[in-house]
């Protein structure tokens, strides 16, 4: 199957084309026609499978389509939830230069606990549709008062945790609440992880709606 048959956006399908993407990856079949019928997805993808684009492609066709009421939201639609500063970093690149290839109106920004809270302050004074951090920013966020928690329950429509094993193994999990208590009920969630430990299990729980499994 083509990118085109897994009923990706034509922007998304030239963006691809412009980064000499033309075929997808098995991962990428399989999760991509899923996620954008909106379904939960637990997917068990090691990196290096297309697991970034996977989820990055059908997220951001769910925000165009939000996007053309055109009213900015207060808070972010996407939270990308990732274990390390340098997964933060891969991420945010591959979705800024999606974002600019599709030449639509989107704003993704990164954060990192490391950074000042005024940067953080100033990152989300643009109103980006799309945050890439690792958990510890949220509650640091929240603890600054540049989220607010009520403005992310309105606005939330998508939350991915990549890498969601080591999101645990790394100690995020109180982090991690901090987010899960105020996902708003109609939030899509996808979880992405290289294994399917028992702490993995417990996070669908805790998130997921009836999720699509998907073992690849
Ligand atoms: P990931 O598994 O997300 O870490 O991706 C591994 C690498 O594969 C990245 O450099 C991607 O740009 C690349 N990639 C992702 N999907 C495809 C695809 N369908 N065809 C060729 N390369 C891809």
């Amino acid at each position: 199957k083509s990118f085109e048959e897994l009923g990706l956006d034509s922007r998304l399908i030239r963006a691809l084309d412009k980064k000499g993407i033309e075929k997808p990856t098995p991962v990428q079949k399989i999760a991509i026609p899923i996620i954008l019928e909106g379904k939960d997805v637990v997917a068990r993808a090691k990196t290096g499978s297309g697991k970034t684009l996977a989820y990055l492609l059908p997220l951001l066709q769910k925000l165009f389509s939000a996007d053309s009421g055109s009213k900015k939201k207060l808070a972010p639609s996407a939270f990308i939830l990732v274990p390390s500063r340098e997964l933060c970093q891969q991420v945010f690149t591959e979705v800024a230069s999606l974002i600019e290839l599709c030449r639509v109106q989107l704003k993704a920004v990164q954060l990192t606990s490391s950074m000042p809270t005024s940067d953080m302050r100033n990152a989300l004074a643009g109103l980006p549709e799309i945050l890439v951090c690792t958990p510890a920013c949220i509650p640091k966020c929240f603890a600054a008062g540049v989220l607010e928690p009520s403005a992310i329950s309105d606005s939330l429509e998508i939350l991915v945790l990549d890498e969601a094993d080591l999101l645990l193994s790394y100690g995020y999990e109180d982090n991690l609440r901090s987010v899960t208590s105020i996902i708003p009920r109609k939030c899509q969630c996808l979880l992405m992880s290289a294994t399917t430990s028992s702490d993995v299990e417990k996070l669908k729980k805790l998130i997921l709606h009836n999720p699509t499994v998907l073992t690849l």
